[in-house]
């Protein structure tokens, strides 16, 4: 059932999951179809967390927020743990465009077509371009390889930073790695898109999100919003349940798909933790934040094919440094035509979703003044940039507004608006929550891996699984 705010929840749960982003309310779905008791508690006044919308001027203008695009692995993930229908809506983004000072490129974005652009366009040896594709796909998780994505670079493509920049720069956008991160990290993500290419779902975030809010509810399984947790209760060792509103409600496992080091160090507290687990999860660094300029056009204003998704930059070479810095001349447009984005609105508007990695810090020091100053300046670079796309783009335009860090912090909860969870070591902390206490699994973004619409899913199916054994000891 969906709990009303005013509601108080009275019974006992096999599980409760704290947080309704892809990785929580996936775990949900899985368990409340096996018969399991679940409670699905959100802070937010809607399901999703990251994968999320807003409406503007009387919801004439709909923004999704991270629909960008994601692998083709979502399709099987949605089949298998969601429902037919969802998946049957996952399509292909075909046109992908890069256009800096280095490269202009258009691309489905498959092993395929990358290869041939590295050979034609680039004039690399097809040797080099399949040993590189044959290594990547030999990449696995459990590898212990201390390779960084600088050296796999180098090792394949010695001295070429435009071949560097096409091939690492979307994941730099997508997720803000750099190239001093685990190559084992971007090699996963790389592969998964290059698999069969970029792919978003067909009728936008919100009709994703309601179809899985009805697959959750048939499931049987319990919904509260606008209820978040504040403490996870531990007793002799293991998680027993939560507390909302002074009230304890028990379950015999905790899922939480809050960040990872919040669900450690306050939603449980140090106490209950050995040391070096506190040592190490201090240790994980979060991952960068972003920026966003949201673009709503005037009714009926039609545009011309621009492409799907445009990486765009005038800086002269790649430097993931640079990608981050307030002064950014790099972005990404991802542009929503109506007909392909929303079929089932014959009103929808074309919406343009600019965005760019950024760091939490250099937003959080401005004064409010500057804080604005800064938001207007970003508006006015991205309206620049669209310009050599759209030349009329200004006249075009009735919404313009701008997200930042600041933004993406309030309304998720991420610490430092942190929008892929933490960097690669993240991981290890995350997937040995359960062993240093029982009861209590963690899911959602980590480790760049497990990040993402598709990372965070399976992180969720993963974790189920676990619960699952888990509950098994405890019914024993
Ligand atoms: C601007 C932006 C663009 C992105 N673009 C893409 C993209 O194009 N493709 C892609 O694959 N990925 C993209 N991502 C990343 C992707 O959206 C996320 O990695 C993914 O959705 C995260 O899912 P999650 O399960 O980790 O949970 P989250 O989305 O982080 O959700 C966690 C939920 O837990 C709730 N919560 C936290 N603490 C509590 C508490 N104490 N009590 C109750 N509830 C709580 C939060 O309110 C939130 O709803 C983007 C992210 C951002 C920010």
């Amino acid at each position: 059932m969906l709990f009303k705010t005013q509601d108080k929840i009275t019974k006992d749960y096999d599980v409760i999951i704290i947080g309704s982003g892809l990785a929580g309310m996936t775990a949900a779905n899985i368990l409340g179809r096996n018969g399991h008791q679940v409670l699905l508690l959100e802070s937010h006044n809607k399901l999703g967390g990251f994968a999320t919308w807003f409406y503007r001027q009387n919801r004439e203008h709909v923004f999704d927020v991270s629909l960008h695009g994601f692998p083709a692995g979502m399709i099987k993930t949605c089949r298998k743990y969601w429902n037919k229908d969802i998946a049957d809506r996952i399509v292909q983004l075909k046109d992908v465009r890069f256009v800096n000072p280095q490269f202009k490129v258009q691309t489905d974005f498959t092993k395929e077509h990358y290869s041939n652009v590295l050979t034609t366009q680039f004039g690399i040896a097809p040797e080099a371009v399949t040993a590189f594709f044959e290594y990547l796909a030999t990449m696995n998780f459990f590898d212990n390889s201390q390779m960084s994505n600088r050296e796999l670079f180098e090792k394949f493509f010695p001295g070429r930073n435009d071949v560097t920049r096409i091939l690492m720069e979307p994941i730099t956008y997508a997720n803000g790695s750099t190239l001093d991160d685990p190559a084992i990290s971007y090699g996963i993500v790389f592969s998964n898109f290059m698999s069969k290419g970029v792919f978003t779902f067909k009728g936008g975030t919100d009709l994703i999100i309601s179809k899985m809010k009805d697959e959750l509810l048939k499931n049987n399984v319990d919904i509260k919003l606008q209820t978040r947790v504040d403490k996870i209760v531990v007793e002799d060792g293991k998680t027993t349940g939560i507390i909302l509103e002074n009230t304890k409600i028990n379950a015999k496992a905790i899922l939480s798909n809050a960040n990872i080091r919040t669900t450690i160090l306050n939603l449980v507290g140090e106490e209950h933790f050995p040391a070096d687990y506190i040592e190490k999860t201090k240790a994980v660094r979060l991952n960068s934040s972003s920026c966003q300029v949201y673009m709503g056009l005037k009714k009926g204003v039609t545009i011309p094919h621009i492409g799907d998704l445009i990486f765009t930059s005038n800086y002269p070479t790649y430097d993931p440094a640079r990608l981050l810095d307030l002064k950014v001349s790099s972005r990404t447009f991802s542009v929503y035509y109506p007909q392909e984005a929303r079929p089932q609105e014959p009103d929808a508007r074309v919406a343009i979703v600019s965005s760019t990695n950024c760091n939490y810090e250099d937003w959080k020091k401005l004064s409010p003044e500057e804080y604005e100053i800064e938001k207007n300046l970003m508006i006015e670079e991205t309206l620049k940039g669209l310009e050599a796309f759209l030349p009329d783009i200004r006249d075009q335009l009735e919404i313009v507004e701008a997200a930042t860090p600041l933004t993406v912090e309030k309304y998720t909860l991420h610490p430092k608006g942190s929008s892929f969870g933490t960097k690669f070591e993240g991981l290890e902390v995350s997937m040995n929550l359960h062993k240093t206490l029982p009861g209590l699994f963690h899911a959602g973004s980590v480790g760049i891996i497990m990040s993402g619409w598709l990372g965070a899913a399976n992180y969720g199916v993963i974790q189920s699984n676990a619960i699952e054994s888990y509950l098994g000891t405890q019914n024993v």
